[in-house]
């Protein structure tokens, strides 16, 4: 079982140099604006992080991350579990200049004094990683949709829902 502590700080070039390896846990209550986004979260964030220099020179960091976190569902609002997974090419970069040559694959991380700060990389995946609405199944869930129908809304649950494929139908014309 993977336990060890990934470091928080890390020195990219070094490691881009070496070709070295980082494998570990980071738990997710370090990540503080993930907090404020979706509720303080435990547990642990699995990462791996392979570090190298491409065929360009380009200091780069393969990396795959991990973690189940817990999300309101937006009926019902309680807390469901939401299994989150990313794999991310990372392109070491000393300034905004060399950010804007990296190609549209790579993000940029930026780096100074040679230190990277982890924590603040991974945060920045795992929440770009989040869904943007969940819910239930409706089995599960808290709120039935009966109980979402109600006032005039009720009135118009009377005609058939709206065809998807004449949603996109719709959507095509206007492309
Ligand atoms: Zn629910």
């Amino acid at each position: 079982m993977l336990t060890t502590r990934l470091p928080l700080q890390v020195e990219p070039y070094r490691l881009a140099a070496q070709n070295e390896r980082l494998e570990g846990l980071v738990a997710l209550e370090s990540f503080e604006r993930l907090a404020l986004d979706a509720g303080v979260q435990e547990g642990d964030c699995r990462v791996r992080l392979d570090f190298g220099i491409d065929t360009q020179g380009r200091r780069v960091i393969e990396g795959w991350l991990e973690a189940e976190v817990q999300l309101p569902c937006r009926r019902c609002l309680e807390p469901m579990p939401v299994q989150i997974e990313s794999h991310f090419l990372l392109g070491v970069v000393t300034d905004d200049t060399l950010a804007a040559e990296l190609p549209s694959t790579h993000e940029p991380v930026l780096v100074e004094n040679e230190q990277l700060n982890l924590l603040s990389v991974l945060e920045d995946e795992l929440i770009l990683s989040l869904p943007q609405v969940i819910y239930h199944d409706e089995t599960q869930c808290g709120v039935s949709r009966d109980q979402l129908t109600s006032g005039a809304e009720a009135e118009d649950s009377e005609k058939p829902a709206a065809n998807p494929f004449e949603v996109l139908r719709t959507l095509k014309g206007k492309s």
